[in-house]
């Protein structure tokens, strides 16, 4: 199997080459590469010195809720791994073999800013700083109104809260209400 070939335009944002797989549904760990580029999620498995095989997983593919790409840091301070929720499925590598929690955290935040450079339409833009001052509880969360909005696939009526996405329930489009 040949290694992974960029695509005209791709281009490499962060490289490891101590990642494992924490997914693997084998006995032993997947190790191997792990690369960012502006496209994809790319791990190259690396058995006896050779590339057993490469998973893609391309950056559109990673899930988006509240406008925000699903990608978490490291839950623990001991942690050195990240999750990646996408439509197919959880993944979670292991990063890096140097200070804990550092590479992890670097991670995420590149993988959620390449996602949202892909995807700007659908992502919200970083929420301001909290001020020190400001009160520490919430207000109780006010529905957002509904709107309608016309399928851009074959013109049906989409109805949702305004910031949702609607997805045609005809054609499967979906629009940002
Ligand atoms: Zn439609």
């Amino acid at each position: 199997m040949e290694a992974y070939k960029l695509h005209p335009g791709e281009v490499i944002i962060l490289r490891d080459d101590y990642c494992d797989n924490l997914m693997a549904r084998s006995f032993f760990t997947e190790s191997g590469e792990l690369l960012l580029t502006t496209e994809a999620i790319v791990f190259t498995c690396i058995k006896r010195n050779k590339i057993d095989h490469i998973k893609v997983t391309p950056l559109d593919d990673i899930q988006i809720y509240n406008g925000r790409p699903q990608v978490k840091g490291p839950a623990a301070m001991l942690e050195d791994s990240i999750e990646i929720y996408t439509n197919g499925g959880v993944l979670k590598y292991n990063l890096g073999d140097s200070v804990i929690g550092r590479t992890a955290k670097k991670w995420a935040a590149a993988i959620t800013e390449a996602v949202m450079k892909r995807k700007p339409q659908l992502c919200a833009p970083p929420a301001p700083p909290v001020p020190q001052y400001a009160p520490q509880y919430a207000p109780p969360p006010v529905p957002a109104p509904l709107d309608v909005r016309k399928c851009p696939g074959c013109g049906a009526q989409i109805v949702g809260r305004v910031g949702d996405i609607g997805v045609c329930e005809y054609c499967g489009c979906k629009v940002k209400i």
